[in-house]
């Protein structure tokens, strides 16, 4: 039985969380219409203690898995990596029918998705995220993209998988820096989805951080259907789905000033929700011990909070202007009234700068 649908009319899809759902992978794949031949992208890491699983499973409900790795790491979700992959899908020969799944993280996720969004214009796809951040966020939604050398993302598609397969099992082999940093993202569902979801955190943070696989499958499906419930309103990210960027104005501009790598994306939301918080105090009448209570949440989870010395840079002001840009004239900052609910407002690039100013 999924979880739930994210309902998306003729896109609508299964989304399964659970723990060890991997064996039944090629169960759950027959049962959405898939058959036959199909391949698996994922990476080198991720491929050597998950494929074989993937595989087995695929093989058993009658698949025939061809296994396309990609290396670790950003640098993957690039032309080249993309390029390799249509590579190896034609020299199979496979055809409209025969699925991708994407096995790994939001690179893998990403990358594999926009190949299958555009090979052979659109084969089905299935998300199998085995990061927090894939699997709180990535893979739903319908984002795919690659890299360009100008700038992330910057060539890609909407494009909605045929389902979703998260097993909370694979977490426990993920790096504890990337374990913390897809938790900012289910902090940042509390923040502007969830109030309760804020006071669950803070009393199961023990069981969350040791990764007891039920508590980890509560906070992967309680994360997925918020963004389900904001996906399946505005698709594509006309209005709605901004309040998902809470946290993000700052950490982009921080990631890019920092230098990509610096931060993993996760920290510097964390850093930006701290901003956030602090702007919304300002800006949109939050009380300050709600963001007291916000900001010692991301603390206890481990995350950095407070803006590095130097962060208010040449890099940093272009980085934030850029949005400003966007958004003719002022920053579109999102921002919390109280814990749970976010709302959209224009501020100036001075009413920013100023107010974080130490
Ligand atoms: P990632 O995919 O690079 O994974 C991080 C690292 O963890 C990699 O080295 C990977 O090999 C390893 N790994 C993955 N799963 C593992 C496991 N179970 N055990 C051990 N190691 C494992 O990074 P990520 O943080 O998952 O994703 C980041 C990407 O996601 C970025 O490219 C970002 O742009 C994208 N993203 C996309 C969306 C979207 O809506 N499409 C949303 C947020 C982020």
């Amino acid at each position: 039985m999924p979880v739930f649908n994210v309902q998306l009319g003729a896109r609508s899809h299964p989304v399964h969380v659970g723990t060890g759902l991997l064996a039944g992978l090629g169960q759950l794949a027959a049962g959405v219409g898939l058959a036959g031949r199909c391949a698996i992208v994922t990476d080198d890491t991720v491929g050597a203690l998950y494929l074989a699983p993937a595989e087995a499973s695929l093989r058993n409900a009658g698949f025939d898995p061809l296994a396309i790795r990609v290396a670790p790491g950003e640098a993957s979700k690039s032309s080249a990596g993309l390029e390799q992959i249509y590579e190896r899908l034609i020299e199979a020969g496979l055809d409209r029918s025969h699925a991708v799944f994407a096995l790994g993280g939001g690179v893998v996720g990403d990358l594999a998705g926009f190949a299958a969004a555009t090979y052979l214009r659109g084969v089905p796809l299935v998300q199998v995220p085995t990061t927090l951040l894939a699997q709180v966020d990535s893979a739903l939604g319908g984002k795919t993209a690659i890299d360009h050398p100008r700038g992330k993302n910057l060539i890609g598609a909407f494009y909605q998988p045929r389902l979703i397969v998260a097993d909370v099992q694979t977490l426990r082999s993920l790096g504890e820096r990337e374990f913390r940093e897809g938790l900012a993202e289910v902090i940042k569902y509390g923040a502007i989805m969830d109030a309760d979801l804020i006071a669950h955190l803070e009393n199961s943070l023990g069981p969350i951080l040791s990764r007891e696989p039920r508590a980890l499958e509560i906070i992967v499906e309680r994360s997925l259907r918020h963004k389900a419930f904001v996906v399946e309103r505005d698709e594509q990210e006309s209005d709605l789905r901004a309040i998902l960027n809470f946290g993000h104005t700052v950490g982009h501009a921080l990631e890019t000033s920092a230098g990509y790598g610096h931060y993993l994306h996760g920290e510097a939301v964390a850093i930006g929700m701290g901003a956030a918080s602090r702007l919304s105090c300002l800006y949109a009448s939050l009380a300050p011990s709600a963001a007291r209570r916000l900001q010692n949440l991301i603390q206890a989870a481990g995350l950095p909070l407070d803006l590095p010395a130097g962060w208010l840079n040449e890099n940093f002001a272009h980085a934030l202007r850029l949005d400003k840009k966007r958004a003719a004239g002022a920053i579109r900052f999102v921002l919390l009234d109280r814990l749970g609910h976010a709302l959209v407002r224009a501020l100036e690039f001075e009413q920013v700068t100023a107010a974080l100013a130490p």
